[in-house]
């Protein structure tokens, strides 16, 4: 199956210049959101994975499949105020400005197995701020993995200790 047909590019959102990846019709359709999710995971089947970390908000709708789906927890990281208990917190710069993200600070107990889930890497940057938090609070990353992948602007550079599975990359604007 092709998922690339499900990925429908918005030029201009939010901001003029940026081409966002909508990836509603991926979630619309049953069986493209079934492969994704299966590709997803596959490479980390036999990883041990105790944690998936999925990041606000369309990590959370892709993450959490995938957790299920490997038989792991689940693991919100969010934008700030949101979390209710005591959070743990990175900043980074953002494909279109800067941003910081919290996770609570006992979501990850130490030498948990954690993979890392979000919809798209651009620059990088959130990701490599969401490992931080994990591996700052003792959990051990065994990968990432996104539906799509910006290769122009080298977001696996970023996470290049950490590895980088993704479904789609796109070279160009
Ligand atoms: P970055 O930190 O630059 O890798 O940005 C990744 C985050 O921003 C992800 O959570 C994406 O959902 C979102 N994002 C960045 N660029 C785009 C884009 N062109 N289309 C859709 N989402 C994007």
């Amino acid at each position: 199956m092709n998922l690339e047909q499900f990925i429908r590019d918005i030029p201009d959102f939010p901001k003029k210049g940026i081409i966002f990846k909508d990836i509603t019709p991926l979630l619309g359709n049953a069986p493209a959101l079934a492969e994704a999710v299966r590709q997803l995971a596959k490479p980390f089947e036999q990883s041990g994975v105790e944690k998936v970390v999925g990041i606000e908000s369309r990590g959370f709708i892709f993450g959490s499949l995938v957790a299920q789906h490997l038989g792991a927890g689940f693991v919100p990281i969010r934008k700030p105020g949101k979390l209710p208990y005591k959070t743990i917190k990175a900043s980074y710069e953002l494909e279109y400005g800067k941003d910081t993200i919290e996770m609570h600070e006992d979501a990850i107990a130490p030498g948990q197995k954690v993979l890392l889930v979000d919809d798209l890497i651009a620059t990088g940057g959130t990701a490599a701020a969401a490992c931080q938090l994990v591996t700052q609070v003792g959990g051990k990353i065994v990968g990432t993995a996104f539906v799509i992948e910006l290769s122009f602007l080298h977001g696996r550079d970023k996470l290049a200790q950490w590895g980088v599975h993704s479904l789609m990359k796109f070279a160009g604007e």
